[in-house]
């Protein structure tokens, strides 16, 4: 089994609760399980500036999946989740990244990970952190070293939890909720 940390973001509708979703349906998934969430986290838009704040979160999994599986699911969540591509990087009701696949580095048209952006993202690298604080880069970098290159005052904690039943209720019911204690 290998270790995948996922990303997610939400700018619309109740962000908490589209996040809760997308992490319950990663769970309900084939070859995926999810292990651990991070609390939620709120920050200003970085691309496209005229649009809501984001709520996000990463959520570690163990899966025997690979890299474009993975991809094929968060993307079918983001479209059953009704995610309309409108403006590039513009609002959005839910977004989910693959930030790290184990210590494997991916490089295909469609798919770069770690994700291309996670060394200059504050608000993917604080909760990748609190699920996986041991987490390393393919170089063998740990990545809590990238923190000192991002402004971590941009994020701000926004719950502890994800929205209460959404993970828990799961079939398989094996997501824990992160309790805060490694931070
Ligand atoms: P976004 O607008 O952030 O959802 O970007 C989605 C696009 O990024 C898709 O076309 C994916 O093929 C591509 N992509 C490349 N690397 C990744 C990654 N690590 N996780 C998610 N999407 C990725």
């Amino acid at each position: 089994m290998l270790r995948v940390i996922f990303g997610l973001g939400s700018n619309l509708g109740d962000r908490a609760a589209n996040i809760a979703k997308a992490i319950r349906l990663l769970d309900e998934s084939a070859g995926l399980k999810i292990t651990q969430v991070s609390s939620l986290y709120e920050s200003a838009p970085v691309d496209f500036l005229d649009q809501p704040d984001f709520v996000n979160a990463a959520a570690a999994a163990e899966t025997d999946l690979r890299p474009e599986d993975l991809l094929a699911a968060a993307q079918r969540i983001e479209l059953e989740m009704g995610r309309v591509k409108t403006t590039d990087k513009g609002p959005r009701v839910i977004d989910v990244d693959i930030l790290l696949y184990d210590i494997v580095e991916v490089r295909l048209p469609d798919l770069q990970v770690p994700h291309p952006r996670l060394r200059q993202r504050a608000f993917a690298l604080v909760p990748l952190l609190e699920v996986a604080a041991d987490a390393i880069f393919p170089t063998g970098e740990p990545v809590r070293w990238a923190i000192k290159g991002v402004d971590i005052d941009s994020v701000r904690l926004f719950s502890k939890e994800v929205a209460s039943g959404e993970v828990a209720s799961s079939p398989k019911g094996q997501a824990s909720r992160n309790d805060g204690t490694t931070r």
